[in-house]
């Protein structure tokens, strides 16, 4: 079976590569790597450590280009893809660009389309956006939905989709995750290394992400101010994995990058921003994939968001979704430092995500249906 893996940026990478590696594993996979260049460099060090390389590698992006240029783009060039490779089924992961490219252009050459991490949905196009409608549209589009929960299944089902053609898996970034728990050695990663020369291990480790387009501009700016405050207390250490995008990065570079208390980085392989993660008091972050990961590490996350399509994360209360403004930011993570039990009960809980089997899962599915 010839299987087109589709894969534009950083979360696709880390999601995808258990299934990839697992296909490879087997027989009766030609597996070939597409990766669209939509973020190329974030996407590179995500397959580094799993010695995963692009088969094909598309250059999509260009500065200051907006969502139709790069989707138009997109189609063009997977569209050349699938005439050259004529795959048997293409394999799309999550919600961005690249995934809606992915599955609309091999629904236009008639081939199987098969959506990993199906069925998340707040049904609000404005948040996640526009990766809540682009996952929405995939839904139409798929002829096999691997949905990592249940109730992400019942969502598909309630919009009409066959129970016969959903698969519950769980997540495969827990698969990602236990694969580098198991295999880290901070000795011989370089990036570990550099982080504990700033890593404080007598302070608590506020560890920072954002990158959502609906955080930029007002949203980025309270939190900015909330960092500040929070980094001025003596017990606390922030850091902060800056995202490629100039949109967010300059904004925090400008006005945080000569904070003491504040340590602003470059991105991090998944590797070392696992091990960050394993050595963080708490976690805030607009990220799906961190709020996916963080309850198998026992940390909690204050979302910055005003609602999130990872649901059984809140029900678990293993996340809490926050907003952006300063006040909440500040006064949450002071709650967490002088209140135990709040501290304790987002972070003994069993992780709804799953076990670290779900690409097994797909790929036996796969195999079942050649
Ligand atoms: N991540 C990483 N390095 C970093 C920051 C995040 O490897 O410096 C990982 C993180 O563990 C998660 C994924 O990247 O698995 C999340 O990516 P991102 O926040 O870009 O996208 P989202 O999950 O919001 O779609």
């Amino acid at each position: 079976m010839n299987v087109l893996f589709v894969i534009g940026t950083r979360p696709e990478a880390i999601k995808l590569a258990p299934i990839i590696l697992e296909c490879q594993q087997r027989d009766s996979f030609d597996v070939i790597v597409c990766s669209t260049g939509q973020h190329k460099e974030l996407l590179d060090s995500a397959f580094e450590q799993w010695d995963i390389v692009s088969d094909i590698e598309l250059a999509v992006m260009e500065s200051g280009q907006g969502l139709n240029q790069l989707l138009s783009k997109l189609l063009r060039q997977l569209d050349k893809v699938l005439c050259d490779v004529n795959p048997d089924c293409v394999v799309v992961q999550g919600d961005t660009s690249s995934c809606l490219a992915g599955a609309l252009a091999a629904f236009h050459r008639e081939i199987p389309v098969y959506h990993v991490e199906a069925g998340l949905r707040t049904y609000d196009k404005t948040a996640p956006f526009p990766e809540e409608l682009n996952r929405q549209i995939v839904s139409r589009i798929a002829n096999i939905h691997f949905a990592p929960t249940e109730k992400n299944k019942q969502a598909l089902i309630m919009e009409g989709i066959a129970e016969k053609d959903i698969v519950v898996t769980g997540n495969t970034v827990i698969d990602a995750l236990m694969m580098c728990q198991k295999n880290v050695d901070p000795e011989s990663n370089p990036e570990i290394q550099k982080l504990q020369r700033i890593y404080n291990p007598e302070k608590k480790l506020l560890l920072v992400t954002g990158h959502r387009r609906e955080n930029m501009g007002a949203g980025f700016s309270e939190l900015i101010e909330a960092l500040c405050e929070l980094a001025s207390e003596p017990s606390i250490q922030v850091i902060y994995p800056l995202h490629m995008n100039p949109a967010v990065r300059e904004p925090m570079i400008y006005a945080l990058g000569n904070t003491e208390g504040i340590f602003l980085i470059e991105p991090l392989g998944y590797e070392a921003f696992v091990w960050l993660m394993s050595k963080s008091f708490l976690i805030i972050s607009d990220s799906g994939g961190v709020q996916e990961e963080a309850p198998s590490l026992n940390k909690p996350v204050l979302v910055l968001r005003q609602q999130t399509e990872r649901q059984e994360a809140v029900e678990a209360g293993t996340v809490k979704l926050i907003g952006t403004l300063r006040e909440a930011i500040v006064q949450e993570v002071r709650e967490l430092m002088v209140n135990k039990e709040a501290y304790l009960d987002m972070t003994q809980k069993s992780n709804p995500y799953g076990d670290g089997t779900a690409a097994k899962r797909i790929v036996d599915f796969l195999m079942a249906s050649e």
